[in-house]
Parts: C-alpha cells; structure tokens; sequence
C-alpha cells in the first residue's frame, strides 16, 4: 500500500511519501540505540516530566491533531479531539503511577536480600493501525518509555501525516533525539527490522494475517510480542436488561468510530423474550443516525477509511443477503459519492452456523441474533475465533456471573459497553492476541523482570 494521504470524505489524494530506503532506517536504528544508551539512565521522575509534557501539548493542539485525524481516516471530528484528549490522559496516568509500577518488589527467600526489578528491554517496535491513529499510539508509547524503553513506529500507510505529528510531540516535549520515531515504510520491511539484533521487541494492534506475520518474524529471532487483533464482540441483551439504555449504548458500541473499531458491539445477540421490542429499539436509533461529512458537529458516522474497507464491508453484506440473511436497515454503500460513505446496517435472520457470521464487520454494520435463553447466548457469544471483549446486559445478579464467568474474552461488561480505560487492562484471547495494554499489566509487557538474591 502506497504510503499517502488521502481524504477518504472525497478521495482526494493529498499527499505521497517515498518509503524509507535502507540505508536512512539503519540510521534510525543507529540513533534509535544511542538514545537507549543514554535514555534508559534517565531518573523515572525526569520521564513522569516529560510525558505531562507530551499531555499538554495533546491537550494544546487537540484541534490541530483532530483535524489531521479526521483528514486522513475520515473518524469525526468531535471523536478525534476526545481521541487527542485521552492521549493526554494515559500520558498523565503513567506519568503519575509509573514509579509505583516500576518500582522494586521484595520477595522473602532464603537471601538476605532478594527482590524483582523491572529494567526496560530496549528499542520496540510498534505496528500500528490507522482506526485510532493516536491513541493507539500512545497506549503503546506512554507505558513503553516511562519504563525506560525507546519505540520506533510503523504506522499504517493511509495515516503517514498522524505519524509523523506524533513524532513531532515527543520532540516538542522534550524527550531526547532518537526516544521515540516514525519510520515511513511499507509493510513488506518489518520482518528485516525485526531481524536487527538491537530491537528487543515488538507490539502490532492491527488484523490476524499482521499479526502473524510479525510474531513469525519475531518467533524466528525470539524476540516477544504483544498482538492486539481483530475482534466480533457479542452484546447480548436478557430479559431483566433495561432495553432503552441497552439500544441507546449498543448503538453508540457498534457506530463509534464509523464502526471502525476492534471493540465494537459486532454481534447484538437478544433473547426471543424481548427481540421484537429490542429490534425496534435499536432500528430507531440506527435511523436517527446522520451519516456525512466527519469534520460537520452534527455528524455522527462519517466515511469509511479507504475504499478497500468500503468494497470489503459491501461484499460481506452481499455474502449475508446471498445466504438468506435479512437486511432491516442499510446494506449498500451510499450511491454517487466519491467518499467511503457506508450506511448504518441492520441485518437480521442470520444463518448462525455459516462461517460469514463469525467473521469480523469493520464498519457500521450490526447483526443481530435471537436466541432461546441464556445458554443459547453464552455459547453463540462464545462461537467465534475471536475474544476481545463482551457486553451483556441483565439486572440479574446471578446470571451477570455466569456472563462474567462464562464469556470467552480479554473483558466483560455488564450493563455498559467495552471501552479502554488506563486503568484497566486491555488486550484479548483467542485470535484476538495475546498480551495486555494499560493499567500495570500495560507497563509490565515491555521489561526484563529481574530476579535478584544478595547474600
Ligand atoms: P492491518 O492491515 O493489519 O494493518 C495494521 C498495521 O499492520 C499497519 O501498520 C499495516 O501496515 C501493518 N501490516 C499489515 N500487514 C503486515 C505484515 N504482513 N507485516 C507487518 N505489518 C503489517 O489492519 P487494518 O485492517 O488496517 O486494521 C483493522 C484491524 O485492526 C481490525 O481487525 C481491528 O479489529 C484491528 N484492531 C485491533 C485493535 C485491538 O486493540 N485489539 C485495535 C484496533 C484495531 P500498512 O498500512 O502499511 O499495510
């Protein structure tokens, strides 16, 4: 994929960067290191300085940052200032709590001092989405250097513009040349990159075919990995569930980002009780959506990404019609426009057991399953190759713990919908990935634990 950018609300190409050659990587890579020779003995007190540095500037330029955002993937702009802000917000989480996570942990042994200290690996290397261009960024980045790391980043190619002003914050922060860089390569240079010896290990938010091929990549040089992966998040609604707050949240966790996210409610899956009522709760809102242009207020779902995501979101739509499913609402790309444009979908009457509905909708697309009870929904939930994230709702406190004990994912909520916090772990099982961002789990990923016993 060409490294550009391009308007995907008019599909306009606004600019193109050549890839990097190898000659000008093995000098980032050279500078990457000098930085880590120097960086890693910086005081934990000096980095907390640097990321309230970092969260200013997020806060600052929130408006310039979205509206970068905004251009090149079409997210809307009222998302893109909230994205910047929650940058702000894990820097300010580990600049506050990262001497606490990072600090010595005393073990009784037969030593006469023995503890754990966490020391930081190295350069690591992030492969990073286009679908939250900062904050998948700096959920890596914050963690990663306050434990004395340095990153390189290879950001996706449709985002090169957010890549590079991300860059730029850890420059202006006052982070030292070489702690934190973007590499404008394609995808086809990451296996040689993780070949190099000086980089100790690597993160990848993205699809499962990525994914793979990095842990590949880094299997052969055993080097870790921390993947974070697709996912069809179920939200299932029981009989106790207070409906109208479960249609209003479900339809905010399918359409937020234009549909566009890991976490997204993917498959709402309702119990006959109270399908009818819930179905036509959640076609009101659908409908009330307005669909254009991401940089307008009023806005709700802008485009798609690129065009490649709005032809592969409109054939997996035609293979649910072709099957039998039911198209309630939606189901062709808006005629006539040169943008992404896709429109909130409803699809119902779906085939449970064909493959197409277990496979992952990137884009405002909701399918919607009745089941008989509670066991039909766990093990539907459960019929995925994916576990990101689950929501259920039920006022039934015992049957909120089979959900919490039974579904097969990195997180449950009930009665609200799955987001990211830093103060939660976050992360998946199954073909979701493996490993966990945020929280101390987050910071913990990318350090040598070090065992030590003094007698
Ligand atoms: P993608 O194609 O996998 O791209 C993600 C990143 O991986 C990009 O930087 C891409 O570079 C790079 N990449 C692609 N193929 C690669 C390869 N063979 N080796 C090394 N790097 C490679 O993902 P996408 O389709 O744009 O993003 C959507 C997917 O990401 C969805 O499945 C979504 O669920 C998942 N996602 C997961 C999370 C999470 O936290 N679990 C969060 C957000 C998104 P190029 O752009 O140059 O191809």
């Amino acid at each position: 994929m060409a490294i550009s950018t391009i308007n995907p609300a008019t599909g306009e190409l606004l600019k193109t960067f050549e890839p990097l050659k190898d000659t000008e990587i093995a000098t980032k890579l050279d500078l990457a290191q000098q930085a880590f020779d120097k960086y890693r003995h910086t005081s934990l007190q000096e980095r907390s300085q640097l990321l309230q540095s970092c969260a200013d500037i997020l806060e600052q330029d929130a408006e310039k940052f979205a509206k970068l955002m905004t251009l090149e993937m079409g997210k809307t702009y009222k998302s893109a200032i909230a994205e910047a802000k929650k940058c702000a917000l894990v820097c300010r989480y580990y600049a506050e709590h990262g001497a606490e996570f990072l600090a010595d942990v005393p073990a009784k042994t037969d030593a006469s001092q023995s503890f754990i200290r966490y020391q930081p690996l190295g350069i690591i290397l992030a492969v990073m989405p286009w679908n939250f261009p900062f904050w998948q960024v700096f959920r890596f980045a914050a963690p990663a250097l306050m434990a004395g790391n340095v990153a390189l980043l290879k950001h996706a190619s449709n985002v090169p513009q957010c890549a590079l002003a991300i860059e730029s914050i850890f420059h202006q922060a006052g982070f030292a040349d070489g702690v934190f860089q973007t590499l404008l390569i394609g995808a086809n240079q990451v296996a040689d990159l993780m070949a190099d010896e000086r980089i100790k290990a690597s993160t990848l938010t993205g699809s499962e075919p990525a994914g793979a091929s990095l842990a590949m990549a880094s299997g052969k040089q055993i080097k870790k990995t921390v993947l974070e992966l697709g996912g069809s998040d179920p939200f299932i609604v029981l009989s106790t569930a207070d409906l109208e707050a479960a249609a209003v949240t479900g339809t905010t966790a399918r359409m937020l980002n234009n549909g566009q996210s890991c976490i997204a409610a993917k498959r709402f899956i309702v119990v006959d009780a109270i399908a009818d009522k819930f179905e036509k709760l959640l076609l009101e809102k659908f409908q009330a959506l307005k669909l254009g242009d991401p940089m307008v207020p009023e806005t709700d779902i802008g485009p798609l990404a690129t065009a490649k995501i709005l032809q592969d979101l409109d054939q997996q739509v035609q293979k649910m019609v072709h099957i039998g499913a039911k198209v309630v609402l939606g189901g062709n790309p808006v005629a006539n426009s040169s943008g992404n444009y896709y429109p909130p979908t409803l699809i119902t009457d779906i085939p449970q057991e064909h493959p197409i509905a277990k496979e992952e909708f990137f884009g405002p697309v909701a399918m919607l399953f009745r089941v008989p009870d509670i066991d039909a929904a766990i093990k539907l939930a459960n019929d995925t190759p994916f576990g990101l994230g689950g929501s259920a709702w039920t006022n039934d406190p015992q049957e909120q713990q089979r959900l919490i004990n039974e579904i097969e994912a990195g997180a449950v909520f009930i009665n609200g919908m799955v987001k990211s916090d830093p103060r939660m772990p976050f992360g998946g099982i199954k073909r979701s990935g493996y490993g966990r961002e945020l929280s101390i789990q987050g910071i913990h990923e990318f350090v040598n634990v070090k065992t030590v016993w003094v007698k």
